[in-house]
């Protein structure tokens, strides 16, 4: 990261042309690519908690139990910005196919593959570690980068600039603030954007394995009905990643057992597939809780909302991270094709960017959410509908075609 910068309030304010508050891969992403297209960038992080044991840090050889299939959409822009090749190849899988499994005795399935879909890869499976990294480097040589480390306190919007003010009395000024504060967005709040909230009362249980057979780059995922969503995405070599979103009662249990007796449930869909299951590292287990959050609009005067700020989706497709950094590239391009006299924050500028990524975000919002409900029911006569839609579904090859573009981000 740039050097860290902090001021009092007798200084004068930061100035630059964006303001990003955040510190996850979308801010960064963003912050890479307004300094990329010449902008002055500020990026306000929160205060780095204060480390229990300096010695504890992570063990850089550990698989990440956060990992994201990153798909061509994420590609493209990453390659642009100069950070999909400092990435940690050798911690990469490539998806060449996906395996949707039903449930019940009529269990449906379906398949996708690389090969079928005309493209070297579906996806990637990448850790959040590795990809943050790249993303860290990048930034120490990005020009026009300050990073600043502060709580925001409030946000004030004027007709040709927008000042966020921190607790300890700093002030930046800006032409365009960006949230890319994630689910909870402190910068959605000051905008008084409503949100439509709806939680999946499940929990994502995220952890590793290394499997007994190889998984040939499959990505298999299962649709329990009554146990939930059970996603293993493949890791270099013969491991996967696993990522159980799990009704609530289900997840607790989970988590108060031991990883062996985690494998043993798991057995029951995977051990066909990928034999038996060890856990890799039993200190990387987590569990997050699930949710829909629908902001009303996803920019504001002088604002634009990025990433899980602009929306929170289920993980059953993997793509909230997509779907942010389709917003960062659609951000871009609205802020590179505007006229000469607009300014980057500029309400057209906005409106732009706003109506651009409309239809990809609400589409991807009904179509986690409507497989999310329709699988998290158990009457028999909606099984054996949903079923017959993933057999059907699997025979079409126009429409499967289709949306497997679409989920690819091409
Ligand atoms: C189990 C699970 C699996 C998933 N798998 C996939 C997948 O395979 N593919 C995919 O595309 N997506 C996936 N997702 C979704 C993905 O994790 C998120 O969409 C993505 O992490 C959002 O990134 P973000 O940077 O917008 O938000 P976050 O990662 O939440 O980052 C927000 C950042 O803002 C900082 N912040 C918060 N408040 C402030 C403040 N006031 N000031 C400054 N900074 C602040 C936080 O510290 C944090 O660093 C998955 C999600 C889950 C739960």
């Amino acid at each position: 990261m740039p050097c860290m910068t902090s001021q009092t309030s007798s200084k004068a304010p930061f100035q630059s042309a964006v303001c990003i508050v955040g510190n996850g891969a979308i801010a960064k992403t963003a912050a890479l690519g307004f300094a990329q297209a010449g902008h002055s960038v500020t990026l306000l992080v929160p205060p780095a908690p204060p480390l229990a044991d300096p010695a504890a840090g992570a063990d850089d050889a550990a698989w990440d139990a956060r990992v994201y299939a990153l798909n061509h959409t994420a590609h493209t822009l990453l390659s642009t910005l100069k950070v999909w090749g400092a990435l940690d190849h050798d911690r990469i899988a490539a998806v060449d196919a996906m395996i949707v499994n039903g449930d019940g005795a009529q269990a449906g399935d379906l398949a996708f593959d690389a090969f079928g879909a005309h493209v070297g890869a579906l996806a990637w499976i990448v850790e959040d570690r590795n990809l943050n990294q790249a993303l860290d480097a990048a930034l120490r040589f990005a020009p026009h980068v300050q990073l600043v480390s502060g709580r925001a306190m409030r946000l004030e919007a004027s007709a040709d600039n927008a000042s966020v003010h921190l607790e300890d009395g700093a002030r930046i000024d800006s032409s365009l603030v960006v949230g890319a504060d994630g689910g909870q967005s402190w910068v959605r709040g000051q905008c008084d954007i409503g949100i439509d909230y709806r939680s999946y009362h499940q929990r994502a249980v995220v952890t590793n394995f290394a499997c007994a057979k190889p998984h040939h780059g499959n990505a298999y995922q299962w649709f329990t009905g009554a146990e939930g969503i059970v996603a293993l995405l493949p890791l270099p070599g013969d491991r996967v990643s696993l990522v159980w979103s799990a009704p609530d009662a289900l997840a607790e249990t989970i988590m108060s057992e031991s990883l062996g007796e985690l494998a043993v449930r798991l057995a029951v869909y995977a051990d066909d597939k990928l034999g038996a299951l060890r856990p890799l590292q039993p200190e990387t287990v987590k569990d997050l809780p699930l949710a829909l959050i629908r902001p009303h609009t996803i920019v504001a005067p002088r604002v634009a909302l990025v990433g899980d700020a602009a929306h929170v989706v289920h993980p059953l497709a993997g793509h909230g991270m997509n779907l942010g950094f389709a917003d960062v590239a659609d951000l871009l391009t609205a802020v590179a094709a505007r006229e000469e006299h607009r300014s980057i924050g500029d309400e057209r500028v906005l409106a732009r960017y706003a109506r651009a990524r409309k239809e990809d975000i609400l589409l991807m919002q009904l179509a986690t959410d409507g497989l999310a409900r329709l699988f998290a029911t158990d009457l028999e006569p909606v099984r054996i509908a949903r079923n017959l839609g993933l057999n059907l579904l699997n025979k079409l090859p126009m429409l499967k075609r289709r949306l497997m573009s679409h989920a690819m981000g091409k």
